[in-house]
């Protein structure tokens, strides 16, 4: 089987790893550099602590793969598990904790509620004071995004998987229907109509490629994508921004991946006692992907510390900040990805709304699955399909924050 991935990120790595290792005839093509995206922007963090069925499931085939990832890919991604800690402020999001952990843990999920003064343990500059519960697991932690992809991409070439950079896609080939002949009209948001036809390729800066199924993994540019085959994917890019900041005190190497579930602000150690923040409060406008900000704001950066400060007290008046960026969130709205094929001959895995470095192993699988079995086996990704918004089975996730 002849497969062309469009996308060079994280998820198109790994789904051309796991398609060429399973024997398909893959070429990855990917406009700028590998990574280019959103992946090389990402904060790392790896969780189980999701609140579906299907989040939690994709969330542990994917830990798998992180637990042996330098065994199998010969890449040390510096993969650390010193958990993740949610705090909550409200009474209203505890009772959230109250239902979500239990659902947990039926699933395998090692959670627990802590009252804050036990959480102590685990982050010891935590201010207390502020929060009514926290929900930790201890297996929970975060690698590097670009390791990660290196390590993908590196297996991927090695299982015959050809790699193109600096190769555009510029059109969907179909035949039998559909445009074919750049951006069709709006067919209505999302509304899950399969066009007619069935896609044979793509048209892109360096010529025509043919393929039996072409992916797209197009991360924050794959509604542009979706629309050459007149697809309306519901996915939009949210620009979101990070900083490595120098705390006044250290933030030791054991603490865990903390956010405050009612503030939006998150932070993680980074090494030699630097932290890696983020958060993301105010407007949220959807962004052109192709024309927003790499930068961080500047008081935005001012911000998000004074927001960390009140977590824990490791960021006083004497931080300092080391470095900022911005990437993108390719965001749907019920904040889990499109995982499905979209017509014939075109698989889309997209929309991962902030968690496609840790969910990438299972994409992977997943995509390899849809396109030499005809249906995935790794995780049952039919709630995942484009048209749960139109069927009024939306998903519900409780930790996200922002
Ligand atoms: C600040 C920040 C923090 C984050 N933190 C985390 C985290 O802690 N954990 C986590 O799991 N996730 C996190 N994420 C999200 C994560 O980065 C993404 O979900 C993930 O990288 C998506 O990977 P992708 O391969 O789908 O998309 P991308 O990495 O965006 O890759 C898509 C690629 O497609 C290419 N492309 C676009 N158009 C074309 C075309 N026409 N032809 C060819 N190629 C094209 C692009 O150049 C790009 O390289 C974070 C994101 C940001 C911005």
């Amino acid at each position: 089987m002849n497969v062309v991935i469009v996308g060079g990120g994280i998820v198109g790595c790994a789904s051309a790893y796991y398609l060429a290792e399973r024997g398909a005839d893959v070429t990855l093509l990917e406009r700028a550099s590998l990574g280019a995206g959103a992946t090389d922007r990402a904060a790392g963090g790896i969780r189980a602590q999701f609140s579906t069925d299907v989040g939690i499931r994709l969330s542990q085939a994917a830990i798998s793969v992180w637990e042996t990832f330098e065994d199998e890919f010969g890449v040390d991604v510096e993969y650390r598990r010193p958990g993740y800690l949610y705090l909550a402020r409200e009474e209203s999001t505890a009772a959230l904790f109250e239902e979500t952990v239990p659902f947990q843990n039926e699933r395998g999920v090692d959670s627990r509620i802590l009252d804050p003064a036990d959480a102590t343990e685990y982050v010891p500059g935590l201010r207390t004071e502020r929060y009514v519960a926290t929900a930790y697991c201890p297996t929970d932690g975060f690698a590097d995004p670009h390791l990660g992809l290196q390590g993908f991409s590196i297996a991927a070439n090695e299982a015959g998987a050809e790699i193109e950079t600096g190769v555009a896609v510029t059109d969907l080939l179909v035949e039998g229907g559909g445009t074919g002949d750049g951006p069709a009209e709006d067919t209505g948001a999302g509304d899950g109509d399969r066009p007619d036809g069935r896609v044979v390729g793509v048209e892109t800066t360096e010529g025509r490629y043919d393929a039996d199924v072409v992916v797209n993994a197009a991360g924050s540019w794959s509604p542009k994508i979706a629309a050459m085959a007149g697809i309306d994917l519901p996915v939009t890019p949210r620009r979101r921004q990070a900083l490595i900041v120098e705390p006044e005190s250290p933030v030791p190497d054991s603490n865990p991946f903390v956010t405050d579930l009612d503030d939006g602000c998150y932070f993680r150690p980074e090494r030699d006692g630097k932290a890696l923040v983020g958060g993301h409060f105010g407007q949220d406008p959807v962004q052109d992907p192709d024309a927003y900000e790499q930068s961080h704001d500047l008081a935005w950066a001012a911000d998000v510390v004074e927001h960390v400060a009140t977590v824990a007290d490791y960021f006083g008046p004497d931080s300092k900040l080391v470095r900022g960026w911005a990437g993108l969130y390719a965001m749907t709205p019920d904040h889990h990805p499109v995982i499905e094929e979209s017509m014939p001959g075109l698989l889309t895995a997209t929309g991962f709304s902030g968690h496609g470095f840790m969910l990438s192993p299972a994409t992977g699988q997943v995509v390899a699955e849809l396109a030499l079995d005809g249906e995935a086996t790794t995780v049952d990704v039919a709630p995942l399909a484009r048209d749960r918004f139109e069927r009024d089975a939306a998903l519900h996730e409780t930790y996200f924050s922002a």
